[in-house]
């Protein structure tokens, strides 16, 4: 029974955050029926259905959006730097903590669980800017260009 309580737990703070239906589905194990019931109850309206089909690629179409991902990648590495533990809870807390200081972005969890799926299989990768060494998130555009989101260079 204490299995079923924890991954209810979790499939809370994730409704919390608006995941999608699949990746809760995918992140505790439940039924879609139980997430699906738990977003109406507690967002007062139906989940966007659907399986997730994006990449960090399809986050990053504009200067703008790049850089909100690759600052939740940062904050993805802060969280996950002090441990090998592929938990979904440190996405959790890495997208509170981009939320905390980048409340405007538009990135939702959604969008912030496929960035911290890509960085774990190793298609992209974060580096830093030589220049200013700010966070660049390597092979995360289509055009391929890593540049800097701070000094707009390579
Ligand atoms: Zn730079």
């Amino acid at each position: 029974m204490l299995k079923t309580f924890n991954q209810q737990c979790r499939a809370v703070e994730l409704l919390k955050r608006q995941a999608r239906i699949s990746i809760v589905h995918k992140e505790t194990r439940l039924s879609k029926r139980v997430p699906k019931e738990g977003y109406h109850e507690i967002h007062g309206r139906f989940a966007c259905a659907g399986a997730v089909k994006y990449s960090t690629q399809g986050l990053t179409r504009t200067l703008k959006k790049y850089k909100e991902v690759t600052f939740f990648a940062a904050c993805f590495a802060t969280v996950t730097a002090k441990t090998q533990d592929l938990e979904i809870i440190h996405v959790i807390h890495a997208y509170d903590l981009f939320k905390k200081i980048y409340g405007s972005s538009q990135l939702d969890f959604t969008g912030a669980w496929v960035v911290a799926r890509d960085l774990r299989l190793g298609i992209t990768k974060l580096s830093k800017c030589h220049h200013c060494g700010a966070p660049v998130l390597l092979n995360a555009r289509e055009d391929d260009s890593n540049r800097c989101g701070v000094v707009q260079l390579n």
